[in-house]
């Protein structure tokens, strides 16, 4: 067991839902902000009882748009984790932010509270785009948002963008990958959108690029974003040297993190428990009311999720963690899917120096290849017990 913790805080408020969007987040209910964040407090507050012990890494507020309420909501609710938890004198502590919420001064009272690390969601640098997205800002408001953001003290951000868009063709996405590098964040989160059942996009007739320029675009994205000094250091994510987002490999390495808020989901110590999604449920509970679908992970599951997870990262899965956390090899469980793989040059093993190598005792890294990571979802269904 360590004794590491990160939180994540959930803001369920935005100004509207944007068309693809099934994360847990309101359009409607901003009337219920105050509410909301007097149980956020209450809650945090009754939770960290549970975690004396525990060392506070990095701190995560998602959402939702943690950028829309007002700063001083935000702000108090860090002083409390402050007061309530030890935070490590070298806290990640990251805040989502969206164009079109976030004014400079809004930014300077997050700087001044503590954030050291934001990630503005861009998404893309084309207006047709956004609009068709529904999101509420256009390109220049981005650009004036990023430029605030670093006028305003931060010096580690990341800017999220989409491929695989409705109307968006290889050269339109080329240009915001394009616009991207140049503002030259630190980090790039660079996703393609999935059409989930439950959200408008479902629905609609959409005009969605075909297979070939989504792959061309999944190409360009590793191409140029090298080119500019990022490295991929999980499917989705590049970042320049010594600015992988540590949150966020906290969740791809099952480290233990507990979440706060509605809908917030934790990993502590191999048990996974979230708390309620109903809002009225949320505010007018305590916390031992909220938290539900708790589960004790099997050896299996747990198994299971360290390959998953690890393999979603470049350098892959460490072969002395899986032996520190299963008391047996990789390859005592998983040696014949390994071959498989192996084989087919989807999979690779590395040594201690990131040198390849065919030696199974030398191997410290077990890792999709280049080709591996293509199509990385066939692979990674094999690791299923
Ligand atoms: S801003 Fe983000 S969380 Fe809010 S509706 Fe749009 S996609 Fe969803």
């Amino acid at each position: 067991m360590n004794n590491e913790l990160s939180l994540y805080v959930h803001i369920p408020f935005c100004v509207r839902k944007c068309l693809y969007c099934d994360f847990l987040s309101f359009g409607d209910k901003e009337s219920l902000m105050d509410e909301y964040f007097k149980a956020l407090s209450k809650e945090l507050k009754e939770s960290a009882g549970d975690y004396r012990d525990r060392e506070v890494k990095t701190v995560f507020f998602g959402g939702g748009t943690p950028s829309l309420p007002n700063a001083v909501y935000i702000c108090n609710i860090l002083a409390d984790i402050k007061e309530n938890y030890i935070l490590s004198k070298d806290a990640e502590i990251s805040l989502e932010l969206n164009p079109g919420t976030a004014s400079f001064d809004k930014m300077r009272s997050y700087r001044d509270a503590g954030f050291n690390r934001l990630s503005i969601g861009i998404q893309s640098f084309n207006d047709e785009e956004l609009k068709r997205l529904g999101r509420i800002h256009d390109s220049k408001t981005a650009v004036i948002t990023y430029e605030d953001a670093v006028r305003a003290g931060f010096d580690n951000i990341n800017i999220d963008i989409m491929s695989a868009l409705p109307g968006q063709s290889v050269e339109s996405y080329t240009d915001t990958l394009n616009k991207a590098v140049k503002l030259g964040p630190e980090h790039i989160s660079a996703y393609s959108l999935i059409i989930e059942e439950g959200t408008p996009f479902f629905d609609m007739d959409l005009d969605l690029p075909g297979e070939d320029a989504d792959r061309d675009m999944y190409h360009k994205t590793a191409k140029i974003l090298n080119e500019y000094g990022y490295h991929r250091y999980e499917i989705s994510n590049y970042a320049k040297d010594g600015f992988d987002c540590r949150h966020n490999k906290v969740y791809w390495k099952r480290g233990n993190y507990l979440g706060l808020g509605l809908g917030a989901a934790s990993l502590v110590d191999n048990v996974r428990f979230s708390n309620t999604r109903d809002m009225a449920e949320y505010i007018s509970l305590s916390k031992d009311g909220i938290k539900i679908d708790r589960e004790e992970l099997s050896v299996r599951a747990q198994t299971e999720e360290f390959m998953f997870l690890g393999l979603r990262l470049t350098e892959g899965i460490r072969t002395d963690d899986f032996n520190r956390e299963f008391g047996k090899t990789v390859f005592d469980v998983y040696d014949e899917v390994i071959d498989k793989y192996l084989m087919m040059s989807l999979l690779e093993l590395r040594d201690k120096d990131m040198n390849i190598t065919c030696d199974k005792k030398k191997a410290a890294y077990l890792r999709l290849s280049e080709r591996g990571f293509d199509v990385c979802n066939t692979v990674m269904a094999d690791f299923l017990l």
